[in-house]
């Protein structure tokens, strides 16, 4: 077992209410264990809700808070693992770690129990985060990507944290002289721009070229000042990766789905009526982008939103493109 360590969240920066990165300083003069882009780390804190896990008749499973001698809920410790967001080589220079954590909220609007605590940490005050002293994880290039001349990386919200340190190292390396010919494209989306967290470090980094890197930002939720911004695209990672590869859109079949079964298509039309369309950002075009995705040298990597990652796979295998995930 890994031993559990006190460390120190000496920064935290919020997108929005519910999406924050902050950056993890070690105990006292160690140092974090030395890690590879896309793996992670279990974070704890210990003034976290307790919930117990109950099957009600029928199978259906609730959570409800543990409760004390008074009835009031119990309060310890709850331990997550969480992608780390910084690249090695920033760790190595600076020493702190950086995540980038949504705050997680379900259908009855009840805060998670390790992300309810976390949202309440500050670098001035309560600002102790236990970690333990491992990292680990194989969702690393050189463990999904080897061999491929072409690499698609999809991130979603906070899924993008393995993404965002595998490119920072990629560019730190190439700095430093390291090179090979492998194509890397990112998409990346969110609901919003302003939760479009890296988003001009991931321009700067492609706008340097260092290596072959090429950035198709989008939002799901476009307002006039995204359909200004010439290098933000628009739509749902899923059917912008679907709209490269020359396929429908998820909603588009969903309603020739329905319409060949003879069933009612009213519901899946007007979901259709309300996707946003997908659109690369100007100065891409979509051949250039298709041109980076033959399907017998590509693989797709994706993490985050488990719904889209399942119509990610669907796209990428009918293609006949190699899928990888990294399942939280
Ligand atoms: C490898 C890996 C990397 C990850 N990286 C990131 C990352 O970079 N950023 C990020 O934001 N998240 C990441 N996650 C997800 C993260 O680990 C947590 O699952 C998430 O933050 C929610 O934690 P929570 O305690 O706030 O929510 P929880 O309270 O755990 O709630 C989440 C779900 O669990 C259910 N639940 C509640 N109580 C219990 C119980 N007692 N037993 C079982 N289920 C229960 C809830 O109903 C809810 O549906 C990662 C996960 C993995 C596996």
């Amino acid at each position: 077992m890994a031993e559990k360590k006190v460390g120190t969240a000496n920064y935290w920066r919020y997108s929005s209410d519910i999406l924050g990165v902050f950056r993890l300083v070690p105990e006292g003069a160690s140092k974090f264990p030395s890690y590879k882009a896309g793996q992670y780390m279990a974070l704890q804190r210990n003034d976290c809700r307790l919930t117990k896990k109950i099957v009600r008749d029928g199978g259906k499973i609730e959570y409800p808070n543990v409760l004390d001698a008074q009835g009031n809920p119990k309060r310890g410790a709850v331990t997550h693992s969480y992608s780390i967001a910084s690249a090695p080589f920033e760790t190595e220079e600076k020493g702190y770690l950086e995540f980038y954590v949504i705050l997680e909220i379900d259908e009855k609007g009840l805060k998670g129990r390790l992300t309810e605590s976390m949202f309440r940490m500050s670098p001035e005050g309560d600002n102790k985060m236990v970690y333990y002293e491992k990292i680990a994880g194989d969702f690393t290039l050189d463990k999904r990507a080897a061999g491929f001349k072409n690499v698609i990386l999809v991130g979603t919200g906070t899924g993008l944290a393995p993404f965002i340190s595998m490119a920072k190292q990629l560019d730190f390396e190439a700095r430093s002289g390291a090179s090979n010919s492998v194509k890397y494209t990112l998409l990346h989306t969110n609901r919003t721009y302003e939760e479009l967290d890296y988003y001009q470090d991931l321009l700067d980094i492609e706008a340097s070229q260092r290596f072959d890197f090429v950035y198709v930002p989008s939002v799901s939720r476009p307002t006039q000042r995204d359909w200004e911004d010439p290098k933000l695209g628009r739509g749902r990672a899923n059917n912008v990766l679907r709209y490269l590869l020359g396929m429908p859109l998820k909603e588009e079949q969903d309603v020739q789905e329905m319409a060949a079964k003879g069933g009612d298509v009213t519901k899946a039309n007007a979901v259709l009526e309300k996707t946003v369309k997908p659109a690369l950002p100007k100065h891409l075009s979509i051949e250039t982008l298709r041109d980076r995705m033959d399907p017998s040298t590509s693989v797709v990597i994706t993490c985050g939103n488990p719904w889209s990652m399942e119509d990610i796979k669907y796209a990428a295998e009918t293609t006949g493109m190699r899928f990888e995930k990294e399942d939280w």
